[in-house]
């Protein structure tokens, strides 16, 4: 008998086009059905809010809106999650582990890939004809929404994300300084 396991989608309202087409493509190819986790605001709502295009002046507020506020939520009763983290994405996830405790949101983390390469995983993909992000193979190791996501020239697999600035995560796998205030413009 198969276990049940509830699955989701971070859906920040700014993924690429190619991001919510694979989040089809797998729940056809695994008949499993994905619950998308929204922020409380929408796009509109945080413009006005926190003024237009927040990723840009303060990405670590837009990421708490937007990413750790709903995980949050998502997690709120839940045992355990488990991610697609690896330690040799970044240097940041250099301590990942395959089962930790995670601080910030009060539960077990689990993390199978955490010992796996990239070539690990490539190599699953292609013997398990797992879907993709076409991105992958058009210059982008690492996905994340679009304003803040780039074809990196050079570093680790994640460094096109937040690209130019010292920001290298989203706060999801490791707590940022989040500012609960408005902004400065
Ligand atoms: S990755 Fe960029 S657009 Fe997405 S939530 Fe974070 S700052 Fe906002």
């Amino acid at each position: 008998m198969g276990l049940t396991v509830p699955t989701f989608l971070l859906d920040t309202g700014l993924l690429f086009a190619d991001t919510y087409a694979l989040k089809r493509r797998v729940e056809q190819r695994y008949g499993v059905a994905i619950r998308s986790v929204r922020p409380r605001l929408d796009l509109a709502d945080q413009a006005a809010a926190h003024g237009p295009r927040l990723w840009q002046r303060n990405p670590d507020h837009c990421c708490y809106l937007r990413k750790v506020a709903p995980l949050k939520e998502a997690l709120a009763g839940v045992d355990a999650w488990i991610t697609g983290i690896r330690a040799d994405q970044s240097a940041a996830r250099a301590d990942a582990r395959a089962v930790e405790w995670d601080d910030q949101f009060g539960l077990l983390k689990i993390n199978p890939l955490a010992a796996w390469s990239r070539d690990d995983v490539d190599r699953y993909v292609q013997a398990h004809d797992v879907p993709i992000n076409p991105l992958l193979l058009q210059g982008y190791p690492s996905v994340g929404c679009e304003p803040c996501t780039s074809q990196p020239r050079a570093g680790d697999e994640r460094a096109g994300r937040w690209a130019g600035l010292e920001k290298t995560e989203c706060g999801i796998h490791q707590r940022l300084p989040i500012l609960d205030q408005e902004p400065s413009r």
